[in-house]
C-alpha cells in the first residue's frame, strides 16, 4: 500500500469511526488524520491499522481503538501551550497524537523495550517535544509537574494520587477506572472548589501495573486463572 492509499484509509477511518461517533474536535481530528498509525505497530498487521478494534503490539500489549484515542484526547481539551503527562507509552502512537496538540509531551512505560521503540518512531517521524522515561508511571512525573492534562491509557483500580497531586489547578485527568476485565472513562478535574469527576462511559484497557495501580498484578492473575 502507498502513503496514500494509508491517508485514504485514515480519512475514512475519521469519517466513520470517529465522528460519527460524536468526537467532533477538529484539531484532535487534524491530528488523527495525519499520525501514520500503521507505522506504530507491527508491520504484518499494517492492512488493519485503520480497522475498528485495537492491535496487539507485542509484549501482551495493545494500541487502543482509534476511536477511543481520538475520545480521550478530546476528553482532554489539549491546548498548544499545555504540558502533558501519558502513562502507558506503549506503541507511541496516542503520544504522537499529543505531540500534534500540545507544547510538551512527557510519557513513561515500565517496559524498556516498548518504550524504546515508541522513542525510535516518534524521532525518526520528527516528533522533538516528546520525552519518554522507563518506570513505575504511578508516581507520576514530579520532576516536571504540574501538568495541564494527564493521559492514563491503561486501567487503573482507582485514581492514583500523585496524579492528582501533579495536575495544575484547572487541568484535567483522563483515565480508565474500574476492575480488569471493564471500566469506566473517567475524568477528573482540578478546581478551586476541589476534584470534579465526569464518567464518560465503559472501556477495556490493559492492566495499569504498579504501586498505584494493579499492585504486580497478582489479583489479576488469581482471577484470570
Ligand atoms: N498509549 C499506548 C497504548 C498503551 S497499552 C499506545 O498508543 O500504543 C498500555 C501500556 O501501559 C503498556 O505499554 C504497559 O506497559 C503500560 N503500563 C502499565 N502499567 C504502567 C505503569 N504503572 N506505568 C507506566 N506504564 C504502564
Amino acid at each position: 500500500m502507498t502513503e496514500d492509499q494509508f491517508a485514504a484509509l485514515r480519512d475514512r477511518m475519521v469519517d466513520q469511526q470517529i465522528r460519527a461517533r460524536g468526537v467532533v474536535d477538529p484539531r484532535v481530528l487534524a491530528a488523527v488524520r495525519q499520525v501514520p498509525r500503521h507505522l506504530f505497530i507491527p508491520q504484518h498487521l499494517w492492512d488493519q491499522a485503520y480497522n475498528d478494534y485495537p492491535l496487539p503490539i507485542g509484549a501482551d500489549q495493545t494500541i487502543s481503538q482509534p476511536y477511543i484515542v481520538a475520545l480521550m484526547t478530546e476528553i482532554l481539551e489539549v491546548k498548544e501551550t499545555d504540558r502533558i503527562l501519558e502513562l502507558g507509552t506503549g506503541s507511541g502512537y496516542q503520544a504522537a497524537i499529543l505531540a500534534e496538540l500540545a507544547a510538551q509531551v512527557f510519557s513513561i512505560d515500565r517496559m524498556g523495550d516498548l518504550a524504546r521503540q515508541a522513542k525510535e518512531m516518534l524521532d525518526s517521524l520528527g516528533y522533538k517535544n516528546v520525552q519518554i522515561r522507563v518506570g513505575d508511571g504511578t508516581l507520576g512525573w514530579p520532576e516536571e509537574a504540574p501538568f495541564d492534562g494527564i493521559i492514563v491509557t491503561a486501567g487503573a483500580p482507582k485514581v492514583p494520587r500523585p496524579l492528582t497531586e501533579q495536575l495544575a489547578l484547572g487541568g484535567r485527568l483522563v483515565i480508565p477506572v474500574g476492575d480488569v476485565w471493564s471500566q469506566t472513562l473517567t475524568c477528573v478535574r482540578k478546581t478551586r472548589e476541589g476534584l470534579k469527576f465526569e464518567y464518560h462511559g465503559g472501556c477495556r484497557f490493559v492492566r495499569l501495573i504498579g504501586k498505584y495501580g494493579w499492585n504486580g498484578g497478582q489479583e489479576a492473575e488469581a482471577r484470570s486463572d
